[in-house]
C-alpha cells in the first residue's frame, strides 16, 4: 500500500514559500528570498524528472530510484503498475504457450492465416500432413493449395461445411479442410487426414453395390416365375394362391429395394453431377403428371400441374425425373383417395422451384429433419404396405445435391405436406420454345 503524502508535501511547500520571504524580509530582501525558494523547488522537480526519465529509459527491469515525498509516490505507483503489467504479460505468454503446445499435440492439422491469407503459424501435424516447412511462413496458402474446389471454398468463406481434397503433398491420400474466420478476417484452418475414412466409405459402397448386383438376377428370375405361376393359378388351392400372391408382392418389394440401393450407390459414386443438359421442364413435368395419373387411376386423386416459369433447368434429365417422380408418387401414397395433389414449376430471382403439394396425412415436425436419411420412415408398417423402401427421399436429396439444389419440407399433420426442390439461379436457362417464340 502506497502512503498518500500529498497533504504533507503541500504543507511543507506552503511553509517554505511563506517562511522564505519572511526570513528575506528580516535581511531586507523578501523577493530575492522567495525567488531563491522557488528556484530550489524547481531544481528539485527537474532533478526528479530527470531521474524518472532516466529510469524509464533504463529498461523495465531496473528498480526505481529512491525518492521521498511526492516523487517517491510517483515512482512507487509506476513501479507497481510495471510489475502488474509484467505479471500479466507472463500470464498471457503462459496461456499462449499452453495453447500452442496443446495445438501442437493435436492429431489434426491447424493452420493460422493472417488477413491476407498468408501462413502465420501451423502445428506439428500440419508439418507432417502437408509437408510445410519454416520457409513457407508468410506464403499465401492459395499458392500451395491451388485446387479450384479449394479456391472456391476459400473465397466463399464457407464456415459451415468442410471440403475434401486430394492431399497435394501425398497424392492418393485425402484431407478434409474446415475453416473458421475470426478477429479482423484472420482464418484458422483445421485439416484432417481422411484417407482411412474414404477407404472405409468406398468399401461400404462397393459392398452394397456388389450385394445389390448379386441379388438383382436371382430376384428377377424369382419374380418372373412367380408372375407366370400366378397367371395360371386359378386351379391351385386358395391357401397356395394366397401364399404365392404374398411371395410375389414381397419379391416386388425386395426388387424395388435392390433397385433403389443400386441407384443410391451410383449417385454416391458420382460426387459431381456429370451430365449437364438443358432439361425442358414443361414436357418433363407433363410426362410425370401422366405417370402419376396412371398410378392413381384406381384412387381418383385430382392431380394438377401449374407451369408459371418459362425457364428450363440445366442438369441430368434422368435424375431430375427420378427425384420429382419420387415426390409425386409419395404424395399419392400418403394421401387419401380422391384428394388434390398439385405439382408446380416457377422461378424467382432466387432460383427455380418445383413444388409438390398434397392434402395427405402430413408429417409430425419432429420427423422432418430425418426424412432424407436412408431407411428412415415415419410409419414403417404403412411404408412397407405401399411398397416403400425408405430410400426415396434419400435418393431425392442426393440428386438435388448433384444439382447444387436443396429439398425443403413443410407439413402439417392431418392436413398435408409441401415438398419443394429449390434450384440455384445458375441452373436456370431460358426454355428453347420460349426463345423461338421471342425470335418469331
Ligand atoms: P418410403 O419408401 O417409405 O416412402 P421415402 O424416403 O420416400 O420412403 O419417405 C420417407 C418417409 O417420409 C416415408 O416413410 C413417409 O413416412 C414420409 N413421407 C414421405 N413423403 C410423404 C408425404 N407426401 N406425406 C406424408 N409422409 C411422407
Amino acid at each position: 500500500m502506497i502512503r498518500d503524502l500529498r497533504r504533507r508535501y503541500f504543507q511543507r511547500l506552503a511553509t517554505l514559500l511563506i517562511s522564505a520571504p519572511l526570513i528575506g524580509f528580516f535581511f531586507g530582501h523578501p523577493w530575492t528570498a522567495l525567488m531563491l525558494a522557488l528556484a530550489a523547488v524547481l531544481a528539485v522537480q527537474l532533478y526528479q524528472l530527470n531521474r524518472l526519465i532516466g529510469w524509464l529509459g533504463n529498461g523495465k527491469k531496473a528498480e526505481p530510484p529512491d525518492a521521498s515525498g511526492l516523487w517517491g509516490m510517483v515512482f512507487d505507483h509506476l513501479y507497481r503498475e510495471q510489475k502488474l503489467q509484467r505479471k500479466e504479460v507472463r500470464h498471457l505468454r503462459n496461456v499462449i504457450s499452453r495453447v500452442q503446445s496443446s495445438t501442437e499435440a493435436l492429431r489434426d492439422g491447424v493452420i493460422m492465416l493472417d488477413r491476407q491469407g498468408a501462413l502465420q503459424w501451423w502445428n506439428q501435424s500440419t508439418r507432417e500432413l502437408l509437408r510445410l516447412q519454416k520457409q513457407d511462413e508468410g506464403q499465401l496458402l492459395v499458392n500451395l493449395l491451388r485446387e479450384p474446389a479449394f479456391l472456391k471454398f476459400y473465397n466463399e468463406q464457407n464456415e459451415r461445411e468442410s471440403i475434401r481434397l486430394e492431399n497435394p503433398a501425398f497424392p492418393g491420400r485425402s484431407i478434409d479442410i474446415s475453416m473458421t474466420i475470426y478477429g479482423k478476417g484472420e482464418r484458422l484452418l483445421l485439416i484432417r487426414d481422411t484417407t482411412r475414412m474414404k477407404q472405409l466409405e468406398q468399401m461400404r459402397q462397393d459392398f452394397v453395390a456388389n450385394a445389390s448386383h448379386e441379388l438383382k438376377t436371382p430376384l428377377t428370375v424369382l419374380k418372373g416365375y412367380l408372375e407366370s405361376i400366378l397367371d395360371c393359378s386359378e386351379d391351385l388351392p386358395a391357401p397356395l394362391q394366397r401364399a404365392l400372391t404374398t411371395m410375389n408382392s414381397q419379391t416386388k418389394r425386395m426388387d424395388n429395394l435392390v433397385s433403389d440401393l443400386l441407384v443410391l450407390t451410383r449417385l454416391d459414386a458420382e460426387v459431381q453431377q456429370s451430365v449437364r443438359q438443358q432439361v425442358a421442364m414443361q414436357p418433363l413435368l407433363s410426362s410425370i403428371l401422366e405417370d402419376a395419373r396412371e398410378l392413381s387411376i384406381e384412387r381418383g386423386h385430382e392431380i394438377s400441374l401449374t407451369l408459371s416459369s418459362e425457364m428450363d433447368l440445366q442438369g441430368d434429365p434422368g435424375e431430375l425425373r427420378s427425384a420429382i417422380s419420387n415426390l409425386v408418387f409419395n404424395a399419392i401414397h400418403y394421401s387419401p383417395d380422391n384428394s388434390r395433389i398439385e405439382l408446380s414449376w416457377f422461378d424467382s430471382p432466387e432460383g427455380g422451384f418445383v413444388t409438390v403439394r398434397d392434402n395427405g396425412i402430413g408429417i409430425d415436425p419432429r420427423h422432418i429433419p430425418r426424412l432424407t436419411e436412408r431407411f428412415y420412415r415415419v410409419d414403417p408398417g404403412r411404408s412397407s404396405e405401399k411398397g416403400g423402401t425408405g430410400l426415396g427421399l434419400a435418393i431425392v436429396k442426393h440428386i438435388l445435391q448433384h444439382h447444387q439444389a436443396r429439398l425443403e419440407i413443410a407439413s402439417v399433420p392431418g392436413k398435408g405436406s409441401v415438398f419443394t426442390c429449390c434450384f440455384p439461379v445458375e441452373r436456370l436457362l431460358p426454355s428453347a420454345s420460349h426463345r423461338s417464340n421471342q425470335s418469331a
